[in-house]
């Protein structure tokens, strides 16, 4: 089986604010000592895999912004891997990009390093709730992004998407679909805003500087982009996720499909080998460890039958066609509806889910309660 390959570049212009994730503000000399670091992770990782092991058909530059980096250092991590690993003809290889860190050369440095698929974090069109998410771009650099990514030739762009923000209204929401659809990206990812404890934009709505958006509308917003974009011929191939026929993320499937992917850098996550490990998120423990010739892990499980067969269930019930259950059965070598008998009937009795063609999926009813669903696989 091929490896996903996730590298992650923890770095932006200015921190959002509604962001919990892995990223340290852009210093181009913490910057380069990264690209050292990972080189070094790669060539560990290089000692250790087998032949098939190092085959990747996937590789995500996620962040962060991994934009940030000049477009030469993106290249130069890209050729670095290619140098560990083996990455297979028609490897889709994604970069996340933020409006605001791109133009037209260094996108065309890019797509000659390789680089097939652009995934942009557009969020919204409206400037507005851009300024409350606390986006470095505005509307129209949005647009110029995707405008450039073409001119630079990509032909496989993803444009990610926000809703459920302070202020935002149904109107808004349709106008931001709206605007996407008119840039005919050829993926569509989107998200439900969640106030993470901590952030900003959750201490303000905590202190009633803003109000959150009320359950209600988002869920109404999530079943107009449900709507909308599958009226815009976006197959809606996963939750949140949208894609012109043959465009569905191969690197994302991986995920979805319990498939193993490797990742590397701080903060990067990997399911490899039966076992889910995480990196060191501090640059300094994971260029200390890196460094001194370990491999940068910080947290590791060996993942036990029952933990790799829930969550083959409630990931690939994650996948708008289901879980399939004769794949489960294969990997297993039992059945899911004997395993979950139990989940199973009360679910399908409570008409979340249903059982189709050999694939156990949710209904339209347990789609916006897919969260309630996967506790039962718990
Ligand atoms: S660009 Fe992404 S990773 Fe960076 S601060 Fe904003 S949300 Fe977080």
């Amino acid at each position: 089986m091929t490896t996903g390959l996730y590298i992650h570049v923890p770095f932006c212009v200015r921190k959002c604010l509604y962001c919990d994730f892995t990223s340290y503000p852009y210093h181009p000399p913490d910057a380069r000592t990264y690209l050292q670091a990972l080189r070094q992770e790669m060539r560990l990782y290089g000692k250790i895999l087998s032949s098939e092991e190092r085959e990747v058909s996937s590789l995500f530059i996620g962040g962060g912004t991994p934009t940030c980096l000049p477009a030469d250092g993106l290249a130069a991590m890209i050729e670095d891997a290619g140098s560990v690993f083996k990455l297979l003809p028609g490897c889709e290889i994604t970069v996340e990009a933020n409006p605001g860190t791109i133009g037209r050369e260094g996108l065309a440095q890019l797509s000659a390093a390789g680089v097939n698929r652009l995934s942009i974090g557009v969020q919204s069109f409206q400037d507005g709730l851009l300024k409350v998410l606390g986006r470095i771009h505005d509307a129209r650099a949005a647009v110029e992004a995707v405008r450039a990514a073409r001119q630079a030739g990509f032909v496989n762009v993803n444009i990610d998407l926000i809703f459920g923000i302070p202020g935002q209204s149904a109107g808004d929401w349709l106008e931001t679909l709206g605007r996407a659809a008119e840039l005919s990206p050829e993926h569509i990812s989107l998200y439900g805003l969640q106030l993470e404890e901590g952030t900003p934009l959750e201490r303000a709505v905590t202190l009633g500087k803003l109000v959150a958006c009320p359950e209600e509308l988002e869920l109404s917003m999530y079943r107009t982009a449900i709507d909308f974009l599958t009226g815009h011929s976006y197959e809606h191939y996963e939750i949140s996720n949208f894609a012109r026929p043959g465009r569905q993320s191969v690197h994302n499937l991986k995920y979805w499909l319990n498939r193993p992917y490797l990742g590397l850098g701080a903060g990067a996550h990997s399911c490899f080998r039966g076992e889910r490990f995480a990196n060191e998120t501090s640059l300094k423990l994971y260029f200390d460890k890196v460094f001194r010739g370990e491999y940068p892990v910080k947290d590791r499980e060996v993942l036990s039958e029952k933990v790799a067969m829930s969550e083959f269930m409630f990931l690939g019930l994650r996948l708008i066609r289901g879980v399939d259950l004769d794949m489960f059965q294969r990997r297993f070598g039992k059945r899911a509806e004997v395993v979950y008998s139990s989940q199973i009937n009360r679910l399908l009795e409570q008409g979340l889910i249903e059982a189709r063609d050999g694939y156990l999926r949710l209904s339209e009813k347990g789609l916006p309660l897919a969260n309630r669903v996967f506790l039962e696989f718990v």
